[in-house]
């Protein structure tokens, strides 16, 4: 059973609105008995959730950092965060976006536990069972949200990937959640949060919003169907993290497989990226993300030439999937297309967001790579 500590009624209704508003967004209101059987889970395996008055410092949190899901002793969760006690009138909705965004992380930390089907699959590169694979000795598993790699001969740690998707998903889920569930006249939707730049989406802003962009390109580079209203979705009580479309060819497949996969098992993305881009991709791309969300945390400035780097190897995913999907029929032209143009949009807009250009000759060669000219 979670031990609850919090020091006035506020902070109490913090914690429960927090987890309404990711439960709601991630299951889809419809879906009680799902939410119910979380909430079982969550119950046995995080141990503790303290809210703490505004102000206080301890080993893991302070004015820089508001909030924390770590690991207790014994492996379990624990969420500690600062509350509403002690706050000044304009820390009031940046509170409970700090909230939101540590009860997400504890979602994601779970989640890809729950639905493992502890049954052993075989996959080009090897076995996959329980959210694990491994590949030449090295066993790819999920880890909070990331995916870590475990050397399976010497139990050694050779790699943890994946952070900075992680942490600006957990933002743009907490900023949907909050304009969904928990605020007074909603002003943006899903789909402008996926569409437009975080200046637009009326939500508080945080350190790590500047990489959000980014992972908005990859979420439309991910999806499966570009006519998706995610707003409708979500009203109508749906997931849309785990809901599935019906392709051309008549198969089913997850509407995004990143939205998907960043929430319930982030080796799915790995598994599709490295379908397209070679085994090992996803750990390369990954690993120069998260150093450049490190390095440029601090200073809040991303360096225009790497964000250039990221928006040239993106098109060259999306491209070789929507040539194998129209190869195989599994997306028609206008299927194909509609995608292709919500990536666009996106893409265009981060060249002035970044100062990151390109000239016809860049734009020529992204073409070429893809085989289109
Ligand atoms: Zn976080």
């Amino acid at each position: 059973m979670t031990k609850y500590y919090y020091s006035c009624e506020l902070d109490k209704n913090l914690i429960e609105k927090s987890f309404n508003n990711v439960a709601l967004l991630i299951f889809g209101k419809n879906n009680s008995r799902r939410i119910e059987a979380f909430e079982d889970y969550f119950e046995k395996r995080v141990s503790q959730v303290n809210v703490y008055p505004q102000g206080t410092v301890t080993e893991y949190l302070n004015n820089t950092t508001p909030g924390r899901c770590r690991p207790d002793k014994d492996g379990n969760i624990i969420i500690e965060m600062l509350g509403y006690k002690g706050a000044r009138n304009d820390q009031l909705s940046w509170i409970k976006h700090e909230g939101t965004h540590e009860f997400c992380h504890s979602f994601v930390d779970l989640l890809h536990e729950v639905l493992s089907n502890k049954s052993a699959r075989i996959t080009n590169d090897g076995f996959l069972y329980e959210n694990s694979i491994t590949k030449n000795g090295i066993l790819h598993k999920n880890c909070s949200g990331k995916i870590i790699e475990i050397d399976s001969k010497t139990g050694e740690l050779v790699g943890l990937y994946g952070k900075m998707f992680n942490e600006t998903m957990m933002d743009i889920i907490s900023s949907m959640a909050i304009n969904c569930f928990d605020s007074n006249g909603r002003v943006t939707s899903v789909d402008d949060i996926i569409r437009l730049n975080f200046n637009d989406w009326g939500n508080e802003t945080t350190g790590y919003s500047i990489f959000t962009s980014i992972t908005r390109l990859t979420i439309a580079a991910f999806s499966n169907n570009g006519f998706i209203n995610y707003q409708n979705a979500v009203d109508k009580g749906l997931s849309i993290f785990d809901g599935t479309t019906t392709m051309a060819n008549g198969d089913t497949y997850k509407i995004n497989d990143f939205l998907y996969g960043i929430v319930f098992d982030q080796l799915h993305i790995e598994e599709e990226f490295d379908k397209f881009m070679g085994s090992g991709s996803y750990k390369i791309f990954c690993g120069y993300l998260d150093s450049l969300f490190t390095i440029s945390l601090s200073e809040q400035k991303l360096p225009s030439s790497e964000v250039k780097r990221v928006m040239n190897i993106l098109p060259d995913f999306l491209n070789k999937k929507i040539n194998y999907y129209r190869q195989n029929g599994i997306l028609d032209l206008k299927g194909a297309d509609k995608i292709v143009g919500n990536f666009n949009q996106i893409w265009n807009s981060m060249q002035q967001e970044y100062g990151s250009y390109f000239t016809e000759q860049d734009i020529n060669e992204i073409a070429r790579r893809a085989g289109i000219i």
